[in-house]
């Protein structure tokens, strides 16, 4: 039987308490969006995890409150978001103070590490792996983070404005998690679209799509040239990549559709 993972997400704050506010944000806002993001990473990339966040909306729930839903869930981890405020910069995460367990410690290691992998491509400065007794990490029975993540009183604050930044944050948080786990990726269906062919080109791409037997479909271009769309392939098979290979090789434009946009495309 293959058991599941439990990652209990938790934002911070919510509904009255907006958390720290600066440079025209709320953290309230912020750690939301980051675990909408990251539950939804989570939830759609990888296999065998169940998640569960404390609000989805603007809502309040108390610190204790948080712990308890997690521990009557039986998460296996729990990881809560936040910014932090006061006159600094960076990124920095905390345990538990009053715990020493090893498993605690590699958790916060690997989500620290895998956040500030993240954040150091934006200069970012690593303020360190530390403890504290914070509620949420007393109270939680399973190992347990919490990342304060840049500062709500420093214009570092604003890089969240840009969702790809917001979206990055909320991956390696994901990321973290699923390297602790040793989580898998589930396989990402995709197809190759092609370029137009003509000629010697198009008897080509023909010929080795023949040969190798991948799945293709085509049309007509505005030109008379022929598109293919080449597929459906699992990213993590040899034939998606000797494809891909194939048409980089060629300098034949390609470009990578989900199976949404190629149904788009017929
Ligand atoms: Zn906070």
């Amino acid at each position: 039987m293959v058991s599941i993972v439990k990652i209990y997400i938790d934002a911070g704050h919510g509904g009255q308490d907006s958390g720290a506010v600066g440079n025209g944000l709320q953290e309230k806002n912020i750690v939301a969006e980051i675990a909408r993001q990251m539950n939804q990473i989570l939830a759609t990339e990888y296999e065998n995890v169940q998640t569960a966040m404390t609000r989805m909306d603007d809502t309040f729930v108390s610190l204790s409150e948080r712990a308890n839903r997690a521990n009557a869930w039986g998460a296996d981890a729990f990881i809560s978001i936040h910014c932090n405020s006061g006159g600094g910069k960076g990124f920095e995460s905390y345990r538990y103070s009053g715990v020493t367990d090893s498993r605690t410690i590699a958790f916060q290691n690997t989500v620290h590490d895998h956040v500030m992998g993240f954040y150091s491509q934006h200069g970012i400065v690593d303020r360190g792996k530390k403890s504290a007794n914070y509620a949420v990490l007393r109270e939680t029975n399973m190992i347990a983070v919490l990342t304060e993540n840049l500062f709500m009183d420093n214009v570092e604050i604003t890089k969240f404005n840009d969702l790809n930044f917001l979206i990055g944050a909320a991956r390696a948080h994901a990321e973290g998690v699923a390297a602790f786990f040793g989580l898998k990726k589930k396989p990402q269906i995709v197809y190759i679209y092609t370029g137009g062919f003509a000629g010697n080109a198009l008897a080509e791409v023909h010929d080795y799509l023949f040969r190798t037997g991948d799945g293709f479909d085509c049309k007509r271009g505005e030109d008379g040239s022929i598109i293919f769309l080449i597929g459906p392939f699992d990213t993590s098979q040899q034939n998606f990549k000797d494809c891909k290979n194939f048409l980089d090789s060629k300098g034949h434009y390609n470009k990578l559709l989900s199976p949404e946009e190629a149904a788009d495309w017929r």
